[in-house]
């Protein structure tokens, strides 16, 4: 089933390269859009540009099956600067492939290489390129502007290359992968005083820590304990001396959850109880709370086509658990029934995590990437 695919790697990890010394911010990968649709248009393919502002999209059909399959890579880089020193590192100061969407990109091109030479399938393949996935929503803008309406598909896939597994491994999970983020903002306010004369002045310091004990009890009180979350309290801003009650407080925090009811319980439960401790001390609170990505929940089936996909290239695994970090893939899988996967590439000689400025692709793992984007649409439009 599997054609060699040798040959196409060199050029591939050149051509990653080339992206990562030229990498750009969310919304901003007009180079990198141009230089993918035109790669695209040389293998044969129909291309649509500005989809989702900067996204890519490449169609490859083959046969008269009305089956369709998309994947999906993102091409966005993130607002750090690069410290690897490697040759091909970051020529824009500010801007860095710190998550290795540079090699996503790579990889899923490899993929439409091959396919379009062996074309061992028979429907449609619909290669996204995505922009903006770091905090922009570059997926949730393609979707919004009718992705699967206009290239409809019976399941989408996504990778994303995963430091902590060892190259070449490829794990997956049915239902939750990666977690919904949300962040709240908690403004006590009062009207400060005299620190002496606490009997005229509602006190926001003591509310802010009668707060943030009854913040912490929302994961074990208010939540079905078989659910899963995470609430963080993460900064509490009051006060400018020693002899003065303060006027306001501040608290932040993030919450982590991987289902709708439980994000919503515990949005609920947070103006509940702010509500409640303020007024119970003669304070007002104003409660911001900020829903970013949704959780990113995989189908089931789709989960299983993709381990057993995974198993005829790599070393296939079954994630005992998801991620607490986010993704924005979680609007397309809202859309469309489909799975994200993890790409192991974790290096003999240690690993540097995502989001580091000594993190660099691991260009060893390009093939792996492109085998399994030719074995899943093989499988899937057999
Ligand atoms: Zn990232
Ligand atoms: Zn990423």
């Amino acid at each position: 089933m599997t054609h060699d695919i040798a040959d196409l790697i060199d050029p591939l990890v050149a051509f990653r390269r080339d992206i990562h010394a030229h990498p750009e911010l969310g919304f901003d990968e007009r180079r990198t859009a141009g230089r993918i649709a035109e790669r695209l248009r040389a293998l044969g393919l129909e291309v649509h540009e500005g989809v989702g502002r900067t996204g890519v999209v490449g169609v490859l059909r083959h046969g008269g099956s009305a089956r369709s399959i998309g994947l999906r890579a993102d091409m966005d880089a993130l607002p750090i600067e690069e410290r690897t020193n490697l040759p091909y590192a970051s020529r824009t100061p500010g801007s860095f492939h710190g998550c290795g969407h540079d090699g996503h990109v790579a990889m899923l091109l490899g993929a439409a290489e091959q396919l379009a030479r062996t074309r061992a399938f028979h429907g449609t393949v619909h290669f996204f390129f995505q922009p903006a996935e770091e905090g922009l929503g570059g997926a949730r803008e393609m979707v919004k502007e009718g992705l699967f309406e206009r290239f409809p598909c019976d399941r989408v896939f996504a990778l994303h290359n995963w430091p902590d597994l060892p190259a070449g491994t490829i794990a997956t999970r049915p239902g939750p992968i990666m977690a919904a983020a949300d962040r709240f903002d908690i403004l006590l306010e009062g009207r400060g005083g005299h620190a002496a004369m606490p009997q005229d002045t509602p006190d926001a310091i003591l509310a802010a820590a009668l707060l943030v004990t009854q913040l912490n009890s929302i994961v074990s009180r208010r939540i079905v304990p078989t659910g899963s979350a995470v609430l963080s309290v993460t900064q509490i801003h009051g006060g400018d001396t020693h002899n003065v009650l303060p006027a306001t407080v501040a608290i932040t925090g993030t919450v982590r959850s991987f289902d709708a009811d439980v994000q919503d319980r515990i949005e609920a439960a947070i103006r509940q109880i702010a509500a409640g401790v303020a007024a119970t001390d003669g304070l007002a609170a104003q409660v911001d709370y900020h829903r970013n990505y949704p959780a990113t929940v995989n189908d089931a089936d789709a989960a299983q086509e993709a381990l057993d996909a995974a198993a005829t290239v790599g070393t296939a695994l079954l994630a005992p658990d998801p991620a607490l970090t986010s993704e924005d893939f979680a609007y397309m899988l809202h859309a469309c029934k489909g799975a994200y996967i993890w790409l192991g590439q974790g290096r003999a000689e240690g690993t540097v995590p995502l989001h580091n400025p000594h993190y660099d692709f691991n260009d060893d793992v390009l093939a792996l990437g492109v085998r399994l984007h030719v074995a899943l649409v093989e499988r899937h439009l057999a």
